[in-house]
């Protein structure tokens, strides 16, 4: 009974790293970031679609705002200057990347977990 809880508890953490991207590479022309997964496949992201759903609490606040306004939509503040133009890209300790946008923008956190919801193709 121990060994066999063990033994689930080592299969699971194995599948957990297999789930996690060992590099990323840019894409400048497609515009598109791809995360080279260790169970070897390989996923593509565009970027835009990656800034417009910027994880960090000052976008989600902006969206949240915007899809309860009616209609209307008025560009605000840095929204302006947005970009999908990535300026650098670091791992952010063993979870997440972190995109440093072209206009300064970096205070969010891509979590390995939001990719995988994005591109469940490859996942179950
Ligand atoms: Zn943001």
């Amino acid at each position: 009974m121990v060994f066999l809880t063990s033994y689930t508890v080592n299969q699971e953490m194995l599948r957990d790293s297999k789930k996690k991207p060992y590099g990323f590479e840019l894409f400048v022309d497609e515009k598109q970031l791809g995360l080279n997964w260790r169970d070897g496949s390989k996923s593509r992201y565009g970027l835009e679609d990656l800034r417009r759903n910027c994880p960090c609490a000052q976008c989600k606040e902006l969206r949240l705002r915007k899809s309860e306004e009616s209609g209307l939509n008025v560009l605000v503040g840095d929204e302006i200057c947005a970009t999908s133009d990535v300026a650098q890209i670091e791992f952010v300790g063993r979870y997440g990347l972190k995109i440093h946008w072209a206009d300064g923008h970096d205070y969010g956190i891509y979590t390995f977990e939001y990719f995988r919801a994005l591109d469940n193709s490859n996942f179950d």
